[in-house]
């Protein structure tokens, strides 16, 4: 059994492309060309010469010594947050940016939650000289002004979203009525592993190059190009199928999933998807996502603006649903305290969802000679105010 999307765009039981009709020649059209384009040498040669010397990469694989001796186990850090604009997301959006590009797009269209997706498309299109217009919740717009600022000056125009409850999926329904009405000149980027099909798969194989770079960095380093464990954490899902994915089909290789919790899986101010989620269709794929008992999405929650989605990628709820990945919940406080100790021992302050992340070795023991990788999927920068909130600073 693979954990890889089949020829029919499902992960066991999730994925699909479940679309209105008239969105089908949009999504036919990525579907029938992505793994072609993605396979041109010189697509590739494009795509590798961006992510060294625009992005960065490779990013390192840093051996966190006081946190390893903490835990009594051998942590290293997959170091996203070095990323140019700081986080991992940028690598998909310049994967799908030369797609775009690749199929004669013009221009660009994303929707954002809390902006950081938002502000990664626009660097693109930047980049690249393409228009880009990004839809954003009206309040999401009030509540997340310095990425709204950064969005404008790299020429991006954001619209908000009046409808609903003015947050992210009223974003997405702006989203994608603006590509029903323009199917020939614009292409969507969507910013996690989420989506109808082949999103999912086009995503998390940008992504990959997480885990591809781990297996050679972990071979120089400890002689073996495997793990024991790897852990991420996941809101749509995009940094933890980036670092599972050379390993998603080696069992020895443990992989932990961590949620947010929000204020407790059962406090009903939580966004811990799989935990909580029943089977169901978003954004056009069947996967698990959070609803009442009529099918309405829950409002999620968490401290952390990145985790808070209703649903999880259908890759992650066939993870979840076969065991293959361990899901961890992680509540807002543990993830915090987790964030700060990382600061004091390894003079890195990370993002708080990446915090998720690191708080797996409070609930979690590891033997002394396991090595684990932990993505650190983006840096703390944009959270200082949470931070500083949260312990009074
Ligand atoms: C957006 C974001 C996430 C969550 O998105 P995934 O698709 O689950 O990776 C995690 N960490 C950071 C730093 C982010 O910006």
């Amino acid at each position: 059994m693979s954990y890889n999307v089949d020829s029919q765009g499902y992960y066991g039981d999730f994925g699909g492309a479940f679309i209105p009709e008239m969105l089908y020649p949009n999504v036919e059209e990525l579907r029938l060309n992505y793994l072609k384009v993605m396979a041109e040498p010189s697509f590739q040669a494009a795509f590798n010469a961006l992510l060294k010397d625009y992005v960065g990469r490779p990013s390192p694989l840093y051996f966190a010594k006081r946190l390893s001796e903490k835990y009594n186990t051998k942590i290293y850090l997959k170091r996203e947050d070095l990323n140019h604009t700081g986080a991992h997301k940028i690598n998909n959006t310049i994967g799908q940016i030369l797609m775009a590009q690749r199929l004669g797009k013009t221009r660009i269209i994303a929707e954002t939650g809390a902006g950081q997706h938002g502000v990664a498309t626009a660097t693109v299109c930047a980049l690249m000289g393409l228009e880009c217009i990004v839809y954003m919740g009206a309040i999401d717009i009030k509540r997340q002004a310095p990425n709204v600022a950064r969005m404008k000056m790299l020429g991006a125009t954001v619209v908000p979203a009046n409808s609903g409850s003015k947050t992210l999926k009223d974003a997405t329904n702006e989203a994608i009525r603006d590509w029903i009405n323009n199917p020939v000149n614009t292409h969507y980027i969507i910013g996690s592993v989420v989506g109808p099909h082949p999103y999912p798969d086009m995503v998390a194989r940008f992504q990959a190059v997480i885990s591809e770079e781990i297996q050679w960095q972990l071979q120089d380093k400890e002689g073996r190009k495997e793990p024991d464990y790897i852990i991420a954490c996941v809101g749509g899902g995009s940094n933890a199928a980036g670092a599972f994915y050379h390993y998603l089909d080696s069992p020895s290789v443990q992989l932990i999933a961590a949620e947010a919790a929000g204020l407790g899986i059962d406090s009903g101010e939580s966004a811990a998807t799989s935990f909580l989620g029943k089977e169901g269709i978003i954004h056009g794929s069947k996967t698990l996502l959070m609803q009442t008992s009529d099918g309405q999405i829950t409002e999620p929650y968490s401290i952390s603006a990145g985790l808070d989605y209703p649903g999880v990628g259908p890759m992650h709820a066939n993870l979840y649903k076969t065991k293959r990945a361990e899901f961890v919940a992680i509540t807002d406080d543990q993830a915090m305290a987790s964030g700060l100790e990382l600061c004091k021992l390894e003079g890195i302050i990370p993002a708080i969802e990446s915090s998720h992340a690191l708080a797996v070795f409070k609930q979690k023991t590891f033997k002394p000679d396991d090595i684990v990788v932990v993505s650190l999927s983006g840096r703390g920068d944009k959270d200082l105010e949470t931070y500083m909130r949260h312990f009074e600073l």
